[in-house]
């Protein structure tokens, strides 16, 4: 089904009826299946096994991670989007609708966090880090002068994070950005387009780091992150 796929593909990358297609999560409208309604909303699978980041982040991380906690946010969402209309439509629009409005905090948490977890596990790739592909270096250049230099900036974003949140990479204004949001916040309410992002909850990374979100930090950027993945979403 095309709404289970991996973002992973230029056709989508940085467009919101793209993103939409994949992390619609399952928006196809609810239908009859025997005596009960499909949820609106379905837990996107993960790119890759849940053992396929070790040793850097654990398979019993993952376990949690994916199918305890971003879960939780879609079943949440079902429980909140039920009957107000709102059932299926993409995250992109539910986050919109309810950005900065009091009366739909929770919507907004539950629909934020299901999009960032999303766009988090294709962040991250078995043999990742290295090198960010050649047409991405340039605007790498630009706006920090080095490769190693935007690493650093968004170690520091990362580790920097006061408290539960997210470090990320975005395209802002056709210039390269890193910036932290907290909690369930994301740059896509403030018209940046994401590009990577690390999550810096402590449920990303406590059971194998502990306390050490630095040394989390410092392996995913090393080893996991996905610079296809940003380049795909930069479209460069
Ligand atoms: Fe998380």
């Amino acid at each position: 089904m095309a709404l289970q796929q991996a973002p992973g593909r230029r056709a989508f990358l940085g467009t919101a009826a793209g993103a939409a297609l994949w992390l619609a999560l399952g928006g196809m409208p609810a239908r009859a299946r025997a005596a009960q309604p499909a949820p609106a909303f379905v837990l996107p699978p993960l790119p890759y096994a849940e053992n396929a980041l070790e040793p850097v982040i654990s398979a019993s991380t993952m376990g949690y991670h994916y199918g305890k906690h971003h879960r939780a946010y879609i079943d949440n969402l079902n429980r909140l989007a039920a009957g107000t209309g709102l059932a299926g439509l993409p995250l992109e629009k539910i986050i919109a609708a309810s950005a900065e409005r009091a009366d739909a905090v929770a919507l907004f948490n539950n629909a934020a966090q299901a999009w960032n977890h999303a766009f988090y596990w294709h962040s991250l790739r078995p043999g990742g880090g290295g090198t960010p592909p050649a047409a991405l270096r340039p605007h790498i250049e630009a706006a920090f002068g080095s490769v190693d230099a935007c690493r650093k900036s968004l170690a520091a974003a990362a580790t920097g994070q006061f408290g539960s949140g997210w470090a990320w990479l975005v395209m802002d204004g056709g210039k390269l950005r890193v910036v932290r949001t907290t909690n369930a916040d994301l740059p896509l309410t403030k018209g940046m387009q994401p590009l990577l992002t690390i999550d810096v909850w402590e449920h990303a990374y406590y059971l194998d780091y502990q306390n050490r979100r630095a040394d989390y930090v410092e392996a995913v950027i090393d080893k996991l992150l996905n610079w296809d993945f940003a380049a795909q979403n930069a479209r460069v």
